[in-house]
């Protein structure tokens, strides 16, 4: 799943990083067919379709396959001249209440679909609201679906990161990972690395001035920190302008020269302030990491009250500015 600019990622950079995938799946058309024109010939899917009829042209000219939602869709399609025919993914609503047609429904869409000269092939696929919740769970979800396409014998789709770890039995053909791709944990209770994930993206920067403040003063906008007693303050050149959470509570994890420490008072647009205090050798030029390989970003999330999803949606400047960094690279905001 590289939607959203791959979570934030950079499609770029990670396409190039993950040749071999099987597939990708992704919203905007025009990256789609970028992606097509870079030579990635394995599968790509449109997640949320065609936005209009004229749209088709370029699908079947690209070879991308569509995510079929609505009755007008399928109405397109039949109607379409095309220069080849189209894999198509029947979007079934399965409790989820997004997107999809009726799960029951799916035999006769199906039906429809096979008679249809511009289609390839047909898969069913479905998510889920609960992958990631233990105690709501798939099991509704996951009867409706099997009880609506079993006996179709299509190709499925439906597990997304939470779901392709916790219920396997809905692995079917495709697995659809976003999150874990990006080495985060879909659930609050297990680390990443409790499941095998690996960091993908470091938000890193520097320490680039030092304050000695006295028991009292205060730190920051709103003065919101108060030093209990005399204190060495960092100065990181890292803000909420950069994709730091600006609600991030005084306390947020945050790791310098190998130490871990903690931020303090409230995020700035560009700048941040953590406690240096046990360690006076600390100074000007001292590395920071935000999250990434020593800070797991989902204890960054969890501290700031936010998932890892919001996180990983660094700024488009911050990305920039390390555009040539690799994909276990460095994300530097100075
Ligand atoms: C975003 C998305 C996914 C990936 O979800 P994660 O929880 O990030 O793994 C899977 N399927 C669909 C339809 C999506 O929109």
């Amino acid at each position: 799943m590289i939607k959203a600019n791959a979570y934030g990622h950079g499609v770029q950079r990670v396409v190039e990083a993950l040749p071999d995938a099987d597939g990708f799946a992704i919203l905007e058309i025009n990256a789609a067919i970028q992606l097509r024109n870079s030579g990635f010939t394995q599968p790509i899917l449109l997640l949320e379709g065609v936005f209009s009829a004229a749209e088709l042209t370029a699908c079947a000219e690209f070879d991308l396959a569509i995510a079929l939602h609505l009755p007008m869709h399928i109405e397109w399609l039949e109607q379409a001249q095309l220069s080849r025919p189209i894999a198509v993914f029947l979007k079934l609503n399965t409790g989820m209440n997004r997107l999809g047609f009726p799960a029951e429904s799916a035999p006769a869409w199906a039906e429809r679909l096979a008679c249809c000269p511009n289609v390839a092939s047909v898969t069913v696929m479905t998510h889920f609201a609960c992958a990631d919740e233990p105690s709501k769970g798939i099991d509704r979800q996951w009867q409706r679906f099997l009880a609506a396409t079993q006996s179709l014998a299509l190709p499925t789709s439906s597990a997304n990161s939470a779901a392709i770890f916790a219920y396997p039995q809905t692995h079917g053909t495709w697995v659809r990972p976003g999150l874990a791709l990006y080495g985060s944990s879909p659930f609050s209770d297990q680390s990443a690395a409790s499941l095998g994930l690996q960091t993908v993206m470091s938000l890193c920067s520097e320490v680039i001035a030092t304050q000695t403040v006295a028991a009292g003063e205060s730190v920051g906008y709103g003065a919101s920190f108060i030093a209990p007693a005399p204190m060495k303050i960092g100065i990181v050149a890292c803000g909420y302008a950069d994709g730091y959470p600006r609600h991030a509570p005084t306390g947020t994890p945050v790791w310098v020269a190998g130490q871990k420490t903690r931020l303090l008072g409230r995020v700035s647009m560009d700048m941040l302030c953590i406690d240096l205090t046990p360690w006076p050798e600390l100074d000007v030029g001292s590395p920071v990491e935000l999250w990434g390989e020593h800070l797991p970003i989902d204890e960054v999330a969890s501290a700031a009250g936010t998932l890892s999803y919001e996180l990983i949606n660094v700024r488009d400047s911050c990305a920039r500015a390390s555009a040539d960094a690799t994909l276990n690279g460095e994300w530097h905001c100075v």
